[in-house]
Formats: C-alpha cells, structure tokens, sequence
C-alpha cells in the first residue's frame, strides 16, 4: 500500500482522473502522433491531507523503453 508522501497515511489507491463531464481517463503515450497508450494513469489519494498522486500499475512497457534507449 502506499503511503503518503507527506504525512505517512496510508493512502486510498486504485482511483481515476477523470476528464470533466464523464469524458476518458488519461495515459501515458510515446512520444509521437498514434502511438499507443503505455498504460492508463491511476490516482491514490492521502484521506488525511489530501496529498495526491498518480501512478501506473503495470510498469513494463516502461522497463522496455528503458531498454530501448540503451
Ligand atoms: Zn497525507
């Protein structure tokens, strides 16, 4: 579980952001015009200080891009 950043409460995980009026959540994307998503940004909010943050649950494709660049 996470924890917060600035006060060290565990956090509530697994939210989205939300483009307002009910549109797509937001991902992650190469660089570039029609590159597929990487994978879509999740949120995890401190219920104590409202400290948020985004995340992404399965950083593979991130690895391989690391590796990419080698
Ligand atoms: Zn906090």
């Amino acid at each position: 579980m996470r924890k917060c950043l600035r006060c060290e409460t565990y956090m509530v995980e697994d939210l989205s952001i939300m483009v307002s009026n009910g549109g797509y959540g937001i991902d992650i994307r190469e660089k570039g015009l029609f590159k597929t998503a990487i994978e879509k940004i999740k949120c995890a909010v401190c219920p104590e200080c409202g400290y948020t943050e985004t995340y992404i649950e399965n950083t593979d494709k991130i690895k391989k891009l690391l590796n990419k660049e080698k």
